[in-house]
């Protein structure tokens, strides 16, 4: 039963995995050394390194939902190695591009080595990744983008149009890059799979929000039917640390939606050319990602908005719906009878500047999240080093997470929702120009 404050729904990639049975909650008074609150892709990397650095250690993982019914679970699955940074490469930032996409590939090969040691089914295939333009705007943004993907010798392959077509079926783009490295992977079945292959020492327990935390000495945490002392915590909590008095004025949530068709048929699939899968990122921040999955399916994420950090209701996904079936109709014409089978959305933790946040908050209390909508590598690797961090460890990787610019400031309300509204679409700026 997902409590009032943590809502969830049924829209989503765990709809289309076999049913799994949750963690039971925890209840009465405990005491532990470590307790992550999460269970995302961050939290369940941190559980899983604090586990290996303190093999003695009891590590408690809290999460107010089931896994996989948060961002983790519910994106479009672009493990992403090399990030996009918009507009001309600028030589005077190479070292923050090479920081943040280390980053990227530290959690890319995290992933990779859970995936391979625990036998986790989750349709990961990491052959790159696609972008590609449709309007002036995304192909002097391709012209930028390949500028970069050079004098950062990233392996890539610049595409035109027809060639474009000749991989996804589409002539829609008018021009594209593949970049050979990054994975496209099923986000539920990927969380399941590590939530279900944790080491024996995190005890993961669902549906357990955390509703207090107080003192540092320990720390103490609020259940729903229960309590818990810890050492350590660590906030893995993405934009809903405002709920427990953290960052509030720093993180929002921006809300996603995307569609997936049924199966595709045989025939329908041959009509897209001779790849079995594959992901195209839209050379727009925030514009259209879609793809072909291992399934057979067609997905597609084409709308991001400020919606108070919450979920779309049923009647506001019908409409989302419309725009997705446009974008997928004018890609995709060959398919125009294939109906969608669902539509989803999610919330993703998002900053005026687009930073993301690691660190220490307080006395034994610290954080990591807030990745803007590309945390699935990212988030891995803050996960993994936050558990290092937090042990005082040292490392690049650390290193490199703590080099994340401070967040700038959100104002309050009544200013919230317009400052939220702008942080936004400021964040995805040309979000459905691409249709
Ligand atoms: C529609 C969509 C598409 C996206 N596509 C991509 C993509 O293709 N590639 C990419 O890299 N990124 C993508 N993202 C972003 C990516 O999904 C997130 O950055 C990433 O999953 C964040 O992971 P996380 O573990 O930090 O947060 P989350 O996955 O949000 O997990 C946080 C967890 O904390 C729990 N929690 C919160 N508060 C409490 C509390 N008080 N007590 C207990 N538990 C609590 C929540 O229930 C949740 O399970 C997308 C996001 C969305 C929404």
């Amino acid at each position: 039963m997902a409590h009032p404050n943590f809502p969830t729904d049924n829209h989503g990639w765990a709809e289309l995995l076999p049913a799994r049975k949750p963690c039971p909650p925890l209840t009465g008074s405990h005491r532990f050394p470590w307790v992550v609150i999460g269970a995302g892709l961050t939290g369940l990397a941190c559980a899983r390194r604090l586990a290996a650095l303190h093999p003695n250690d009891e590590i408690a993982l809290l999460d107010a939902r089931q896994v996989a019914q948060a961002a983790s679970g519910r994106n479009s699955g672009f493990a992403m190695a090399v990030s996009h940074f918009t507009g001309p490469f600028d030589p005077a930032q190479s070292t923050e591009y090479k920081r943040v996409n280390s980053i990227n590939q530290a959690g890319l090969d995290v992933l990779r080595n859970c995936i391979s040691d625990g036998h986790i089914d989750c349709q990961w295939r990491e052959e790159g990744i696609y972008h590609a333009a449709v309007d002036t705007m995304a192909v002097r943004e391709h012209d930028n983008f390949v500028g970069y993907l050079n004098a950062m010798e990233v392996a890539h392959t610049n595409l035109n149009q027809d060639e474009v077509s000749a991989r996804l079926g589409t002539t829609f783009y008018k021009c594209g890059v593949h970049v050979k490295m990054g994975a496209l992977v099923q986000p539920a079945a990927l969380v399941q799979g590590l939530a279900d292959t944790l080491p024996s020492n995190v005890h993961l327990y669902e549906q357990c929000p955390v509703l207090e935390v107080t003192g540092n000495e320990p720390v103490s945490l609020r259940l729903n039917d229960g309590e818990v002392r810890a050492d350590k915590v660590i906030l893995a909590t993405n934009y809903e640390c405002g709920k427990l008095g953290f960052q509030r004025r720093q993180i929002l949530g921006s809300t996603l939606a995307g569609s997936f068709t049924r199966v595709l048929t045989e025939d329908e699939r041959r009509s897209l050319g001779n790849l079995s899968d594959w992901g195209v990122l839209s050379l727009h921040g925030g514009g259209a990602t879609i793809r072909l999955t291992t399934d057979g399916r067609i997905s597609l994420r084409n709308t991001a908005e400020y919606h108070g950090s919450v979920l779309l209701s049923d009647a506001e996904l019908a409409k989302r719906q419309i725009i997705h079936r446009e974008v997928f109709e004018k890609r995709f014409p060959q398919l125009s009878d294939v109906p969608f089978e669902f539509s989803w959305s999610g919330v993703e933790g998002v900053s005026r500047n687009s930073t993301n946040f690691f660190g220490r908050q307080q006395n034994n209390i610290y954080m990591a999240g807030g990745y803007n909508g590309s945390g699935v590598s990212r988030g891995t690797a803050f996960g993994t080093a936050m558990a290092e961090y937090a042990s005082g460890g040292q490392s690049s990787l650390i290193t490199d997470c703590l080099a994340s610019a401070p967040a700038t400031w959100i104002p309050p309300r009544p200013f919230l929702d317009v400052g939220a509204f702008f942080t936004v679409r400021s964040r995805f700026k040309g979000v459905g120009l691409d249709r």
